[in-house]
């Protein structure tokens, strides 16, 4: 089927539009309820499993609607639990995403572009240059290929997702709505009903779209800041050219202002040999953080093909962060192997990474024929 001839794909419906969408039929706007359920809790992805309601209506939305989820092109299950899968998108192109099993928590690490325009210097999908948003279906359709790769839904059951981080592929801020709309049913008590601790969106600092975001959710927030200083940030991050550090800082403070709780921002530096790993640029961090309330998550880089980029010695990685701790500034260091050059976005998530291992084998979900097969339970 073409892209113009589909049904309407209600998976990325949020609660709001979803009730909408009802009432447009000439439905009643509480239908959104059960069907929110249904998709979201129950995993179902045709109407006729909606026993709740009428055999009428369900033939109605399935002639118009439709729940489609993207494909899994591959799903690589390491020995530690970590999950890694490559989803296969319209139009054929590709996204990463990783889930992190540690201690009593799961953590996604999901993709909201194929690509990204920032084209930070240190970054392989910036690389690879922008090729388009993910839907609304297709971000939401990550965390629901997550849960379901345990086998079938369970609403009462232990969650297999219990955090979602926006750190794979792309600039979530770039596509606003999509993002919101994937955050507004992760957060929903109809749908996935995580807590707003438990969702962090990260940005390399649209600064525009912060102060937007806080309208409309209180996610948490983490900032990809790389540098203290405008003059090196300006070549690391060039979105910084428009929205310098200070402009930076002062949108994360407003955006804490806004929320109810007493949170923080996860700062995130990705630590490069002679770039910006020098103990006294840990000084300058410093009385920068000064100025945020915030922890902070110092990633070593990751090396990929074609970056002249190295990551450091652990002896700098360790020079780095005592400058940091003694200073009082909450630091984490996240680990990964020197020779991972393939890095999915898993690599490149905060502290929860510490314990990942590429220890296990892709395993293709398509066999020779072309079939696709169930995942691996
Ligand atoms: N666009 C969002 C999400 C990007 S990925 C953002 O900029 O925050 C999540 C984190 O991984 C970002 O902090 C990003 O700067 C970092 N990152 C990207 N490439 C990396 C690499 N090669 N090595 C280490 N960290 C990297």
């Amino acid at each position: 089927m073409t892209e113009s001839t589909r049904k309407i794909n209600l998976l990325g419906y949020s609660p709001k539009k979803l009730e909408e969408f009802f009432v447009s039929i000439g439905e009643k706007p509480f239908r959104s309820t059960q069907v929110l359920k249904w998709i979201h809790q129950f995993g179902a992805s045709s109407f006729d499993e909606m026993t709740n309601i009428s055999k009428s209506l369900r033939q109605k939305l399935s002639e118009v609607s439709e729940i489609r989820e993207p494909d899994i092109l591959v799903q690589n299950i390491s020995k530690d639990g970590t999950r890694k899968w490559v989803i296969q998108l319209d139009g054929g192109s590709a996204v990463e995403m990783v889930l992190i099993p540690e201690n009593t928590r799961a953590t996604l690490c999901i993709s909201s572009q194929i690509g990204c325009s920032l084209d930070c210097s240190f970054c392989s999908t910036g690389k690879q240059g922008f090729n388009r948003n993910l839907s609304a279906a297709e971000i939401i359709g990550q965390v629901r290929v997550a849960i379901r790769s345990f086998g079938p839904f369970d609403p009462s059951g232990v969650r297999r997702v219990t955090n979602v981080v926006f750190m794979g592929m792309g600039e979530p801020l770039m596509n606003f709505d999509n993002v919101v709309d994937g955050i507004h049913l992760m957060m929903d008590d109809n749908a996935y009903g995580l807590s707003k601790r438990r969702v962090t969106l990260s940005t390399a600092g649209v600064v525009p779209q912060i102060d937007k975001l806080s309208q409309v959710t209180d996610v948490s927030l983490a900032i990809s800041l790389h540098a203290p200083t405008d003059e090196l940030r300006d070549q690391l991050v060039p979105v910084n050219k428009r929205y310098p550090i200070a402009e930076l800082v002062d949108a994360c403070n407003r955006y804490m202002d806004n929320l109810k709780d007493k949170r923080v921002i996860t700062v995130e530096y990705t630590l490069i040999a002679g770039v910006n790993d020098h103990p006294s640029q840990a000084k300058q961090l410093v009385k920068l953080l000064k100025r945020l309330p915030c922890k902070l998550n110092l990633i070593p880089f990751n090396p990929f093909p074609n970056s002249d980029y190295r990551r450091p010695s652990e002896d700098a990685i360790q020079a780095f962060k005592t400058v940091l701790v003694k200073a009082g500034v909450i630091t984490t260091v996240r680990r990964t192997r020197g020779d991972d050059v393939d890095a999915a976005c898993g690599q490149l998530v905060g502290q929860v990474m510490d314990r990942t291992r590429r220890s296990a084998k892709y395993i293709p979900l398509k066999d020779a024929s072309g079939v696709q097969q169930e995942p691996p339970r």
